[in-house]
């Protein structure tokens, strides 16, 4: 115990409480407090030691070994003392451990960045990674409905390799939704380059799939396009004697 408190991103005002090992995910989670008596109020600097709550927060920090570290941390809120401040309530500051609202410590941002510097490029980025194995995952965002449907209508010119990456992944996983892709992917692509001779040939594709709502989506789509073809080939109907 006393040594893991010496590998503490800060072992002044940070307090461990206790450690927990799990060997299957090869994590080690170290539960630990801030002790700091009186905190200064970010914004007018006055110091105070009165705390408003207490909230959890989990930070990333350097892995050991072949084990990733995450710090469970319990910190608070304090009320600013100061009558004339516009900030009632602040959450402490975690001087060199963390800024607020990081989800990794500054020595873990910090080493990736160093390496970069160094070695830059695609190399830097590599060797980081094997350095900084389970942490420093690539900040992706998760992929939800809309990110998806972003992703597959998204011109294909403006897809970055990653995005191309995850769209093969995304397919690869779940075969049922390629044809989707496909038929989404062509209608976009028919809407964009003006192509209406393809119209016919992807109503006609999409009405013999197995894919209900798209299938429902092209029978509205061929009873408005007949409508309004019949519409204009009509003598009486829009565009006719008007000008
Ligand atoms: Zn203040």
């Amino acid at each position: 115990m006393e040594l893991l408190c010496h590998l503490l991103p800060n072992a002044t005002f940070l307090q461990l409480e206790n450690w927990l090992v799990d060997k299957i995910k090869t994590q080690i989670t170290l539960i630990v407090s801030s002790v700091q008596a009186v905190v200064k109020c970010p914004v007018c600097n006055q110091p105070t030691h009165r705390i408003h709550s207490h909230y959890g927060r989990n930070l990333a920090d350097l892995p050991w070994a072949d084990y990733s570290i995450t710090l469970q941390l319990s910190v608070r809120k304090f009320f600013c003392l100061n009558t004339e401040c516009k900030r009632r309530i602040f959450t402490e500051r975690l001087g060199d451990v963390a800024v607020p609202w990081a989800r990794k410590t500054l020595r873990l941002t910090e080493k990736p960045t160093a390496i970069g510097l160094a070695l830059g490029g695609e190399a830097g980025e590599d060797l980081s990674q094997c350095l900084v194995p389970v942490v420093v995952k690539p900040s992706k965002r998760s992929l939800t409905p809309s990110r998806a449907t972003w992703l597959v209508l998204r011109r294909p010119e403006l897809r970055e390799p990653d995005d191309e990456k995850l769209l093969t992944l995304l397919v690869a996983q779940h075969p049922s939704l390629a044809e989707a892709i496909k038929l989404a992917q062509d209608f976009a692509s028919m809407v964009r380059q003006r192509q209406p001779s393809q119209l016919d040939p992807w109503l006609k594709q999409t009405i013999d799939s197995h894919l209900s709502p798209f299938r429902r989506f092209a029978l509205r789509l061929r009873e408005d396009y007949n409508r309004l073809v019949r519409k204009f080939a009509t003598p009486s109907g829009p565009g006719f004697g008007q000008r």
